[in-house]
């Protein structure tokens, strides 16, 4: 049984920075602190690990609750307005043609590993129609931290599936070195593409299995190299 998990943001689809407005919001809201995103890299970071990092530049300053529930919470309401508002939303070239390919296959599995908070995930995903696809991942909502929400992905596709999987066919898809790294420390295969900010040999760099363009120009490669026919 071969396994694909795929990351969403700029991996399987581009928000156009709605994800980073939402954050801002939910931190003017609940703490009235401007810009909150300023300076903070968001690529390949967990939702938890990002607010953690603005809480750290920020509270020591001015006495912030480190208590994620709220501003989590603000987040998801502001996320949602932005994602159904934004005119830069868009699935990345190939996605739709190659889920659907996958999804066919006997021998196959998809899922995701994210790190969005499961909510954030789902609401990216559902202007899209993408979440049809994937009937589980593993989020940032599991775990801070990459490696081990990447885990909880594979654990759970064979726990749906009721199949076993097969580290050494299993495969990490993701457009930052984060999530190369990630899927390399939790024992499986990866795929980088090049369809973020990173290109095809900074993510080779970072240890990648292989790396693609994207999944309309290099669809055959990535189907031949993952012994899909
Ligand atoms: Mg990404």
């Amino acid at each position: 049984m071969r396994l694909f998990l795929f990351d969403v943001d700029q991996t399987l689809i581009s928000t156009g920075g709605a994800g980073i407005r939402a954050l801002n919001r939910a931190f003017q809201k609940t703490f009235a602190m401007d810009n909150a995103m300023d300076g903070v890299l968001p690529h390949g970071k967990t939702d938890p690990a990002i607010i953690r990092e603005i809480f750290a530049a920020r509270s020591a300053n001015d006495g912030f609750s480190t208590d994620l529930g709220p501003v989590l919470e603000a987040y998801l309401g502001f996320l949602r307005e932005e994602v159904e508002t934004t005119a830069l939303y868009r699935i990345l070239p190939g996605i739709v043609a190659i889920l659907e390919l996958l999804k066919k296959q006997p021998n196959a599995l998809i899922g995701l590993a994210t790190g969005n908070v499961e909510t954030g995930a789902r609401i990216k995903l559902e202007r899209g129609n993408l979440n049809q696809y994937f009937a589980f991942g593993g989020f940032g909502s599991d775990s801070e931290n990459r490696t081990e929400l990447v885990r909880q992905g594979a654990a759970r596709a064979a726990s749906s599936s009721g199949r076993s999987v097969d580290p050494a066919e299993t495969y990490v898809i993701g457009d930052t070195p984060r999530d190369i790294e990630a899927g390399r420390e939790a024992g499986f295969l990866t795929v980088g593409v090049a369809t973020g900010t990173f290109t095809k040999s900074q993510l080779e760099a970072a240890g990648a299995t292989f790396a693609i363009t994207d999944f309309e120009t290099d669809r055959d490669y990535f189907l031949a190299s993952t012994r899909i026919e």
